[in-house]
């Protein structure tokens, strides 16, 4: 899940058919739980970390590690696998995932991968989504009879909420250095990793520092993102657009404004 090892050349659409079956009678069950790589979402570690019953650091600390993607330079939670020959996820058992409802959103969409292609139209760049199997040998799901439409596979695997609630920070995740441009500096990488998948710290941040007295925030948001973990990695997604300076999605404060003129 994650690793696309094999990837069949034909684009899917939503409407597109295939048949497969998952399930514990099935002789290749778990085995997709191995030797693989997931990288989280930000929704992917809210509901893990409240499934542990962890704070936010403790979730990263202990099942995660850090990535840098090459061409983008943001820094990215991966799922840690266990340091054994068979490398296995930490949440796989013979009786399957022991974290089935709250399992990351890579697995949910497996064994679907999902792709984004920049299209020029006369309005400008546009963003297309499609599919396509990831059909790796292991896996005889693909030989049971069960019909799907991509769309009716999605909606079983409920990828639609998680992908609600990532969009904006998935649009960002996928943007990559423009030619000539820096990567992001180290503060940069960490703001980004920060608002991403730390909710605890980031919540901190915003109500333990001098970030309410900075930015100008409305009374709603600020209620929101005190009590509604969903709502604090919406906004951290709007911070990240701010510290990339991709969108002016925050105010400073005219009063700060103004006194930092005078300095
Ligand atoms: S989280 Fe669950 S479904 Fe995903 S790799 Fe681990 S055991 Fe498998
Ligand atoms: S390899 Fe395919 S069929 Fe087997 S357990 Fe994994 S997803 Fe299910």
């Amino acid at each position: 899940m994650g690793k696309m090892d094999v990837v069949e050349p034909v684009k899917l659409s939503l409407g597109s058919k295939f048949k497969f079956k998952c399930h514990k009678g099935i002789k290749c069950f778990t085995r997709c739980c191995s030797n693989i790589e997931i990288l989280l979402t930000p929704y992917d570690v809210i509901r893990l970390k409240n499934r542990l019953g962890l704070s936010s650091e403790e979730f990263l600390e202990k099942y995660t590690y850090m990535k840098v993607d090459e061409q983008s330079s943001h820094l990215y939670a991966m799922l840690k696998m266990n340091e054994d020959a068979e490398r296995e996820c930490p949440f796989v058992t013979p009786d399957g995932c022991t974290v089935y409802s709250d399992r990351p959103a890579n697995c949910r969409y497996y064994p679907i991968g999902q792709g984004t292609l920049k299209k020029e139209t006369k309005d400008g760049i546009a963003e297309e989504e499609f599919y396509f199997f990831v059909r790796e040998p292991h896996c005889y799901g693909y030989h049971e009879k069960k019909q799907w439409t991509i769309e009716s596979w999605r909606k079983d695997q409920e990828v639609d909420l998680y992908d609600g609630i990532n969009r904006e920070w998935k649009a960002i995740q996928l943007r990559k250095n423009l030619p000539g441009r820096s990567g992001l500096s180290e503060k940069k990488q960490l703001q980004f990793f920060l608002a991403s998948y730390d909710v605890d710290r980031f919540r901190r941040f915003i109500f333990e520092s001098n970030f309410l007295n900075v930015f100008d925030i409305d009374e709603e948001t600020i209620e929101k993102i005190k009590t509604d973990e969903v709502e604090l990695i919406k906004f951290g997604a709007k911070y990240i657009k701010y510290v990339m300076m991709l969108e002016e999605t925050l105010k400073v404060k005219e009063e700060v404004l103004k006194e930092r003129e005078k300095k």
